[in-house]
Formats: structure tokens, C-alpha cells, sequence
């Protein structure tokens, strides 16, 4: 049976550098512990997502944070399926299709999974690398330097959760003053960069192919960054049992919001009109299209820089939900 939980890891500098409340840290962790080996995504220096193979704490840092473009399994299956025949524990992190499509390819090797550990995110889809890396390209030439850190989960704002940060060569950052006034988020958000398959995932639904799922945690009025933490297998609640080091209430499914249990994003009806001009005119040119470059959007986004700047957008967005309640 699932179990559902809420998890915040009790290490503050963890939290900062997760997604969320640092869920898959508390689990990798448990695998190191026993001797273990870890895959899961990282971005490279070209900002290229990739899954690597992690046999220390150093490395599997790197996989801390969404990347929410689609990563490259690359080698990872050869390696995983070599680890579990040399019997060392494995976990695997990635999206539900790439947990599928590893699990196929062991049981199509005649491999045991008896000693691998599944992690899945709730998926909301995958961004075009292409696009991406004209983003970058983008900032870079705005910024006349190199790119050398991107971040898509920075906590660069108080109380916000998903936000972009860019670090550059020139010693200057890039921090997105809200969610959907910064270029990559608003059209992943929008979802016309996703991956065709992604609208019609089979995965979003309620049975979960991991044998743990982790997710961002939502409560009404809730601030704190959490996780959450399905279990959904009896392997999985194996690796939950013994200490835990953080926060980790099971709480009632009832409690959980996550539309991509129960079906995929909808495919917007100017997808195949934003890939046409985007193929064949340009990145500067759906960013004109379908950007935020209107008077309004303008004055929207120096609102929030002017926020940001004064440190103020969390302390502003519980005052404008509180004048809405009253
Ligand atoms: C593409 C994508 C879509 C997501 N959609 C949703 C959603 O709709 N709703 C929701 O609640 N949560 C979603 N998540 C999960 C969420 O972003 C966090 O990963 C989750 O809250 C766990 O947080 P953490 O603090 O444990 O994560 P972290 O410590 O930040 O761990 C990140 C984990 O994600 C894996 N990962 C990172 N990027 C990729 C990638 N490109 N491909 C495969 N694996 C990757 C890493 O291997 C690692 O296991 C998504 C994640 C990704 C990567
Ligand atoms: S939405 Fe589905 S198909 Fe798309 S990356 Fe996520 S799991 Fe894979």
C-alpha cells in the first residue's frame, strides 16, 4: 500500500541546494550508508543534463536540483546493469519514463533488480535542450560574459521555491525577479517546449513505477520548504525505516496536490505554431512572439525586481493572500 509523507532534511545547507525539502539527499544518503552507488541527473559545463554515476557524497551533490530539460542516460544503463551484477546496492533517480525504460532493459538483460532502489520525480514534463541553451546563450550575450552556474531551483527569494539563477564569468548573477516573468520558466510553464510524449504520459496517473516517489509538497499558508515522499513499494519502506534525519510526517493522501498523478499536461493549441517560428525564424523571434516584452509585462517585471531588490516578495504575496481571505 502507499504510504505519503512530508520530509524536510534537518541540515540547512541541504535544503538550500534542493529542489524542495531535500528528500532525495535523505535517500541517497541511506544508500552511501550501506555501501551503495547512486545515479541521477547533473548539468555539465556545457549545460548539458546528463545521468552519472555517483559513489560519494561530492559527486551526488551535483544531482541536487531539477534540471527541467531532458537528461541524457547515456552509458547509465551498461553501469547500472554492471553495479548490480558486481551485487552493490544501486539507486536510480530520474523521470517515471527512464525508471520504464531501465527496468525494460534489465529484464531484457536477464539482470536481478533485487538490490536496486528506484527513484522517481512526479514529472511535469521535459523541456527542449535547444531552447535551453539558446536561453543561456541569451543571458550570456545580454551579460557580455560566460555562463558558469545556472540554477533552475535557486532560493535567491525568500518563500519562493522555482526560481532561475545564472552565475557568469564577470563575476555577475542573474536572478529571475518571479517565476513567470523569466523567459525559460513562463515557456516550460507554458508548456510548449515539452517533449511530444509528454502530453500523452503514461505515467501520470496514481500507480507509480518507482519504488519511491519524491515531489514538491504543497499545504495552504505552508512557507517551510518540504518534500514529499511517496513509498510505494515494500523495498521502498525498507530504506525509510531507521533514523531519519529530518522532518518526515506520513500524512493522508487526501493531502497531496499533484496534478500529475492523474493525467499530463494539456498540449497547447499554439505549440506547433510556436515550433514553426521557432525553427524557422528564430529564438529572438518567438521571444517577441510569446514573450513578455508588452508595456504590461514591462511594468510587471519591474515591479518584481523592485522587490526582490528590496527582499520584500514573500513578506508582499502573505499580505495580498491575507487581504484576499478577509
Ligand atoms: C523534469 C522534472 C519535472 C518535475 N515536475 C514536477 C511536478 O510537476 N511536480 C512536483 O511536485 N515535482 C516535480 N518535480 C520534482 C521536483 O522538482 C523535485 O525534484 C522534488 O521536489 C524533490 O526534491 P528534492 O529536494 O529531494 O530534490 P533534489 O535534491 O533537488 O533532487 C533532484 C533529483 O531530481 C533528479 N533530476 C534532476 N533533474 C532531472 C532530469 N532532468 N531528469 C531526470 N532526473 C532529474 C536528480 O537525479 C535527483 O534525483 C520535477 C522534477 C523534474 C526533474
Ligand atoms: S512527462 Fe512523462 S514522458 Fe515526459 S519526461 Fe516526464 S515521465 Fe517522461
Amino acid at each position: 500500500m502507499q504510504k505519503f509523507y512530508k520530509f524536510k532534511h534537518n541540515n540547512l545547507e541541504v535544503n538550500k541546494k534542493s529542489s524542495s525539502g531535500g528528500a532525495f539527499t535523505l535517500l541517497s544518503n541511506k544508500i552511501f550508508e550501506k555501501g551503495g552507488i547512486v545515479y541521477g541527473c547533473v548539468l555539465d559545463d556545457e549545460f548539458n543534463a546528463i545521468h552519472i554515476r555517483a559513489e560519494n557524497k561530492e559527486i551526488r551533490n551535483k544531482m541536487r536540483g531539477s534540471k527541467y530539460i531532458q537528461s541524457n542516460i547515456l552509458k547509465s544503463f551498461d553501469l547500472v546493469a554492471s553495479d548490480l551484477k558486481e551485487c552493490h546496492k544501486v539507486l536510480f533517480s530520474g523521470t517515471p519514463c527512464q525508471i520504464n525504460a531501465m527496468l525494460n532493459y534489465l529484464k531484457q538483460k536477464k539482470i536481478s533488480t533485487k538490490e536496486l532502489i528506484t527513484v522517481e520525480v512526479i514529472c511535469h514534463g521535459v523541456g527542449s535542450s535547444r531552447f535551453f541553451h539558446d536561453y543561456v546563450k541569451d543571458k550570456e550575450k545580454k551579460e557580455k560574459s560566460k555562463a558558469v552556474d545556472v540554477c533552475f531551483r535557486s532560493k535567491y527569494r525568500t518563500g519562493q521555491k522555482q526560481d532561475m539563477s545564472i552565475k557568469f564569468k564577470n563575476g555577475k548573477a542573474y536572478h529571475a525577479a518571479s517565476t513567470n516573468l523569466d523567459w525559460f520558466y513562463s515557456i516550460y510553464l507554458k508548456n510548449l517546449i515539452l517533449r511530444p510524449s509528454c502530453y500523452k504520459c503514461k505515467f501520470a496517473k496514481q500507480d507509480r513505477i518507482a519504488d519511491i516517489s519524491i515531489a514538491d509538497y504543497w499545504e495552504k499558508d505552508e512557507t517551510e520548504d518540504y518534500s514529499l515522499i511517496i513509498c510505494n513499494t515494500d523495498k521502498g519502506g525498507r530504506l525509510l525505516t531507521n533514523k531519519i534525519d529530518g522532518e518526515f510526517v506520513e500524512i493522508n493522501k487526501a493531502k497531496v496536490h499533484q496534478p500529475h498523478m492523474n493525467a499530463p499536461c494539456n498540449k497547447p493549441i499554439d505549440r506547433e505554431q510556436f515550433w514553426k517560428v521557432y525553427l524557422y525564424q528564430g529564438y529572438e523571434e518567438v521571444q517577441k512572439k510569446w514573450g513578455n516584452n508588452t508595456l504590461k509585462g514591462r511594468i510587471k517585471y519591474m515591479m518584481a525586481e523592485i522587490l526582490q531588490i528590496l527582499h520584500i516578495t514573500g513578506i508582499v504575496k502573505k499580505m495580498m493572500k491575507r487581504a484576499k481571505n478577509d
